[in-house]
């Protein structure tokens, strides 16, 4: 099936923390979207096996997303050429335009991982020949294809970026962000009130600040960016 847009991940609940609101108003605009976990986050911290994976399909469902795992290790997700090879047969199945994923600068080893794993499956997704290289006939009975954007949304587990490439106002999809990482109980304390979500909410809310609105999610690009027609751009806070 086609997709418009490919978010890979380490673990369930990445990609709604980094780009929930992202995801949800992309959906909202009728672009089908597929989040790939690199792994079902087991063990998860407050849940037997399985609720997990369970919790991201109905999260992903919230977003307006479809999902797949990927079958990984959570703790002991790297850099190798199969998975690179994995998600290469992914992109060139599914022919998104623009492919997300995490950068190398985060303090889990499992997203620190995925910047290498996306950007090399990226670049393998466009080659050919693949039946004349040992280990790459996962990619010879699919067509090479080359995405438009690769980018990056924020890791929390990183410092806050002063500086990124461009932002996207989700404050009318916020609400629905906030219920998809709600559904995570086996993950974060729901129930009680959890002082990571709170986190995770006011650097999203500081980010919006810079742009004078509720909610921003701030990503990295692959390349430099270009426009046709600058005007495009929403209005700056200060111009
Ligand atoms: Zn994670």
């Amino acid at each position: 099936m086609a997709y418009d847009f490919l978010v890979i991940a380490a673990h369930p609940d990445d990609a709604e923390v980094q780009m929930g609101g992202t995801i949800a108003k992309l959906a909202k605009m009728g672009r089908r979207a597929l989040i790939v976990d690199l792994c079902d986050g087991e063990p998860a911290d407050y849940s037997e096996p399985g609720i997990r994976r369970e919790q991201a399909l109905s999260a992903a469902a919230l977003l307006g997303a479809d999902r797949e795992f990927l079958g990984g290790q959570d703790r002991f997700i790297v850099d190798n050429i199969p998975t690179r090879l994995a998600i290469a047969r992914l992109i060139r199945q599914h022919r998104p335009g623009m492919v997300f994923g995490t950068t190398g600068a985060c303090i889990h080893p499992d997203h620190m991982a995925v910047d290498p794993l996306v950007t090399a499956a990226v670049f393998y997704a466009r080659l050919k020949n693949w039946a004349r290289v040992p280990g790459g006939e996962i990619l010879a009975d699919t067509e090479p294809w080359e995405i438009h954007r690769l980018f990056f949304p924020h890791c929390k587990m990183e410092p806050a970026w002063g500086d990124f490439a461009f932002a996207v106002d989700v404050s009318d999809t916020y609400p629905i962000k906030k219920k998809a990482l709600a559904v995570y109980s086996s993950i974060f304390t729901v129930q009680s009130g959890d002082r990571l979500l709170d986190l995770y909410e006011a650097e999203d809310a500081h980010m919006g600040r810079m742009f004078g609105i509720a909610y921003a999610e701030v990503f990295k690009s692959q390349s430099p960016l270009i426009v046709s027609d600058p005007t495009v751009f929403l209005p700056g806070l200060h111009g």
